[in-house]
């Protein structure tokens, strides 16, 4: 069973900037693991720290107990990334990108041929084997990328927004797949969908300014602000008012001239009908931003 530790990493870029990752430390084990956090948390350099594409100021990634600088292509061979918004190779077919990747990745011939014709078929792509990249539509091109970062069966995998630019249906077949591969597997996924790794993450780790703001299973760290989000029903003249009063989280629908909206606060609303509302993993991520920037209102009913 893989174990990834992370201990008081450090990047900056730059001189003297402020760091993208903040002596950041955790301990990954077996499951898949939700990174979450606006743009610019540092979500993508970490991973960079993770993978060895970037080298920290300090601190030390520890892949089961030994430093990854010197278990090189040792910690290589266990590892899969699939970066961000990578570019294909356009005019390569699907089948010559995995051969190609697989070469890379210093798989023999045969044993390329069996994994790619395994991958292909695990992610419904392989009547598309022989089309060239630039027609496949994005799901189709995310599969791909995530059959790339598999070629090797990577016992850590590392996925930096794999379902960036989906629409809902090819998000749920990459989370499916997902789901499928990870058993046996540690896998980390940077994301700020949260539908995406909501059921499947043992544990989510909330990210702002390059450190963990709160992390856990699911269902902890939901309990952690079960009592900061209220369901708040009122009139439309009077949401204005209220969104004055509170940070917002959501609207979530109109009957007869009364909209639901989701209130942050300690303390229930008093001058509003309020009930504690049921948290999930996105209120939570609109908790912790709000505990950063004062105004999360818009002032505007959709
Ligand atoms: P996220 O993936 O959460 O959006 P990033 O790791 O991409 O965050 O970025 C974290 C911070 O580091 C941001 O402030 C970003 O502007 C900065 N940053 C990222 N990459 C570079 C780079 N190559 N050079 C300079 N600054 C960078």
């Amino acid at each position: 069973m893989p174990v990834l530790e992370l201990d008081q990493l450090v990047k900056r870029y730059g001189k003297n900037k402020v760091p993208a990752v903040d002596h950041f430390s955790y301990r990954f084990e077996n499951g898949v693991y939700g990174l979450l956090g606006p743009n610019g948390a540092g979500k993508t350099t970490l991973l960079r720290l993770i993978t060895g594409g970037l080298l920290p100021d300090a601190g030390t990634v520890f892949y089961n107990g030994q430093d990854i600088d010197e278990l090189g292509a040792m910690y290589r061979a266990d590892l899969g990334y699939m970066p961000q918004q990578q570019q294909l190779y356009d005019t390569f077919s699907v089948r010559r990108f995995l051969f190609y990747f697989a070469a890379l990745k210093g798989l023999k011939k045969k044993e390329a041929k069996e994994k790619i014709a395994e991958l292909l078929s695990l992610t419904g792509l392989t009547k598309k084997a022989g089309v060239l990249l630039k027609t496949l539509s994005g799901g189709m091109k995310q599969r791909v990328l995530l059959c790339a970062a598999l070629l090797n069966d990577p016992k850590l995998l590392i996925l930096d927004e794999p379902t960036a630019g989906l629409d809902p249906k090819e998000r749920m077949h990459i989370k499916n797949y997902i789901y499928r591969i990870a058993c046996e597997k540690t896998v980390l996924i940077a994301t700020h969908v949260i539908p995406d790794i909501e059921q499947i993450a043992r544990e989510v780790l909330f990210m702002q300014h390059g450190r963990v703001v709160l992390s856990g299973r699911p269902d902890e760290v939901i309990k952690k602000v079960q009592d900061k989000i209220f369901e708040v029903v009122i009139s439309r003249n009077a949401y204005e008012h209220l969104s004055e009063m509170y940070p917002i989280n959501r609207v979530s629908g109109e009957r007869e001239d009364r909209i639901h909206v989701r209130v942050i606060s300690d303390a229930p609303p008093t001058a509003f009908e309020a009930a504690p509302a049921d948290v999930s993993l996105e209120d939570v991520y609109l908790y912790l931003d709000s505990l950063t920037s004062p105004s999360m209102q818009d002032g505007a009913v959709p």
